[in-house]
Parts: C-alpha cells; structure tokens; sequence
C-alpha cells in the first residue's frame, strides 16, 4: 500500500481512537491499552520501519506528518509513539541482520517498546552512564537504574543504553525478566499518559543476542539512538502549536468583549501572528531535517538538533501565548491549549534541553568553514 495511502487511513483511526479522549487519559494518566495494542498491531506506533519488516515503510517526512498530526490531538500518545520509533530507529542502525529479523516485526506488529538512557546522575550528561551491561559466555548481565523513561509503563521490551567493556551498547531487555522493576513516574506535570517509570535493572540475565552495536563510544551510540527522538519530538511540538492556533484562533474570533471579537483588538493579533509565526518556523525546520533524513544528507544530525531547538521553545511560547488568547477559558484542567502549556514546556527538558541543543549548535557554529 502507498505510504500516503497508508497514513490517510491511519490519520482517520486516530480521529477515531482519540476522538474527545486526550483529557480524560491526561487526567487518569493512562492510555487505555486497547488503543495502543490497535495501533501498534498497524505498526503506526513505528511508522518508518521498512515494509520488509512489515511495518508502513513512511520517509521521513511522512513519518514526520504524520507524527505532527497525533502531537496535535494527544501528545501522551505522540510521546509513546517516539518511544517505539526511537526503539525500533536503534535497533535498525545498530542491530545485524538477524536482530532487523527478530525485532522490528515484532514492534511493527503490536509488541511496545521504550528506551532507556537517563539515570539519577546521567541527565544532560550522559557520559556519566554507570548501568553495566557485561558480558559472560553466551549470555549479559544488566545491572543499573534509568529514570523516567517514556513508555515504560506500556512496554514489553525497553532497549537499554549502558557501558559495554571500555565502549557502550544497547540491549534490548524484556520487561517481564527477572530482575526488572518499573515503578511509574507519579504525577509528571506533562504528557501525563505517556507512561513514564523509573527501571531498576538488578542482575537481569540476558542472551548475548539481545546486545545492539557492542563497544561502539558511549556518546556516538547515543547520538545515533537520540536522532530519532528529536526529530520525532521535534514534529510533535509542531503538532501542539497546530493545536494551540486552532483553539486560539477559534477562540479569538467568536469570544466577543468591548463590543467585538477579540481578534479585532491589535494586542490579540499580535498574538495570533505570533502562534501562526512559531507554526510556520517550526514546520519549516522540521521539514529540512526530514529532507536530510530522506536525502541521507551529512547535515543530518545537525538538521535534527536544529529542529529540535527551534520546535520546542516555539511550542513552548506558543502555547503559552495561546493561553493568553483564551484567557479564563483555557485555566480548566484539561483544556487542548491548557494541556499544550504543560506538555510543551516538557518538550524543552528532553532529548537534550534548549541548552544541551544549543550547546551543540554552536559547537557546529565554531566548526563551519569561513
Ligand atoms: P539536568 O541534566 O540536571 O539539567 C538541569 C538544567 O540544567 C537543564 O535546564 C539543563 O539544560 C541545564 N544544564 C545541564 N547541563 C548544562 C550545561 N552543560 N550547560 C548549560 N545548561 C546545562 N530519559 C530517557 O532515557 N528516556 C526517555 O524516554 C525519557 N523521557 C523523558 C520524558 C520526560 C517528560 C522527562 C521530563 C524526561 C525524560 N527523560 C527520558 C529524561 C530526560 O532525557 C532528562 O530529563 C534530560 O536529559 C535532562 O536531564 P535532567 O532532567 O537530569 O536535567
């Protein structure tokens, strides 16, 4: 099936999946299991996995589209959905042949994943990893804590990122081993149903088979795995600022005060310009870093941090000036541009803050030529 095909149809289950239901599952900090079983059993969780390993086989920019369009109606959802993409991203590029067999059908296919780099004193800093995945014989022995790791909740296998002899890996650990324990995140402020937990890995023995790209340098493997989640964050955030200007533009045209709608008043439409602003820059700059995924262009990597940056302080701003817009309206718990506020503002923490971002945008800014 055409992938444009493909993801009409999916766009259409989402309507119906979703529906009105984004603030009840924020409130219960739940997402019913059903909807994620129907949709990971689509392999629409995974979108980019090749039609080879039967999943939808999109580019980049479809994905990306794609991705936006469920940011905009449930951004728990879209947060489970980078999760599974991130999952199945770095098994594809640091897995062999056989692991591509064993693995991505199974996540294209209904199984859901998470992955797993945080830890109490590795946030921004990742080089300060401490989980263990060592080796013996045919088997590996994991031992470590990850914190807040998305989609642990749901998951049935979390890939886990941790030193490897003098190097690092990731191996994928099903969540039902022994030694595993994932106790939920309480309470997160944002993305409440993404399923955020805490995994302790104590002496989880595992078949040597489940190790992806053993001994590759800690921060190469990780820039690799974390490509996919900023790019798919990066999307999402462009997915709440659609959201926050369709309420706030609904809004501002029918909400009347001092005798006419609120758009007629300047200091309002500055607001709305600046919705529609954030909107447009973030879908640019999303658009050239899936050009560059599509196009397998050296700018990749860059491209991606770039679109990250950019997307999430945009989406963060944008949702608040929406909050602005709607005024008393959007102070209701659960409200779409209520909810875009709080999730938004998470968006600048994760796979790498504005600062970590910027910090290596301007690595890259020293290292141009001229
Ligand atoms: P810290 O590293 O303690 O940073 C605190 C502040 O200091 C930040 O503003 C940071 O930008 C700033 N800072 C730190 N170092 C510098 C520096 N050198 N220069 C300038 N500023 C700096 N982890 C996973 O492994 N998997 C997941 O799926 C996952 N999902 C998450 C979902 C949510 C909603 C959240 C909140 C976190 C998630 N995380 C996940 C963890 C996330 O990746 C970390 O929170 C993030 O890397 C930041 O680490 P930290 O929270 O420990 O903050």
């Amino acid at each position: 099936m055409p992938e444009t095909e493909t993801l009409t149809g999916a766009r259409k289950l989402i309507d119906d999946l979703v529906g009105d239901r984004a603030a009840e599952w924020d409130r219960a900090g739940l997402i019913p299991d059903d909807v994620l079983r129907t949709l990971a059993t689509r392999g629409l969780l995974c979108v980019g996995v090749p039609e080879t390993f039967g999943g939808p086989g999109a580019s980049s920019a479809a994905n990306g589209e794609f991705t936006a369009y469920v940011g905009s109606r449930c951004s728990s959802l879209r947060s489970v959905m980078t999760s599974q993409g991130m999952a199945a991203w770095t098994i594809q590029r640091l897995g062999s042949p056989q692991q591509h067999a064993e693995y991505l059908p199974k996540l294209a296919g209904g199984k859901l994943a998470a992955v797993a780099f945080s830890e109490p004193e590795a946030g921004s800093d990742l080089s300060a990893m401490t989980t263990t995945i060592e080796p013996d014989g045919d088997t590996v022995t994991v031992r470590g804590q990850k914190v807040w790791t998305t989609a642990a909740h749901y998951a049935d296998m979390i890939v886990v990122v941790g030193r490897y002899g003098s190097g690092a890996a990731a191996v994928v650990v099903p969540a039902s081993a022994p030694g595993v324990t994932v106790s939920r995140v309480p309470q997160p402020s944002g993305c409440r149903a993404a399923g955020h937990a805490d995994v302790r890995l104590d002496d989880v023995r595992l078949p040597a088979s489940a190790v992806l790209g053993g001994g590759q340098p800690l921060m190469l493997l990780v820039t690799t795995a974390l490509a996919y989640g900023r790019i798919s964050v990066a999307w999402g955030c462009v997915g709440i600022l659609r959201a926050c200007l369709d309420a706030a533009r609904g809004h501002a045209r029918s909400r009347q005060q001092f005798g006419k709608p609120l758009a007629g008043h300047q200091l309002v439409g500055r607001h709305l310009a600046n919705l529609l602003t954030a909107e447009q820059i973030a879908t640019r700059v999303c658009e050239h870093a899936s050009r560059c995924w599509d196009d397998g262009s050296p700018e990749m990597v860059v491209a991606t941090v770039l679109a990250k940056q950019v997307s999430a302080v945009h989406a963060a701003q944008g949702a608040a000036a929406a909050v602005q817009v709607l005024g008393s309206a959007a102070a209701h718990e659960g409200h779409v541009v209520e909810r875009a506020y709080r999730d938004a503002k998470l968006m600048e923490l994760i796979e790498g803050s504005t600062e970590i971002c910027q910090l290596i945008l301007a690595d890259h800014a020293v290292s141009m030529p001229g």
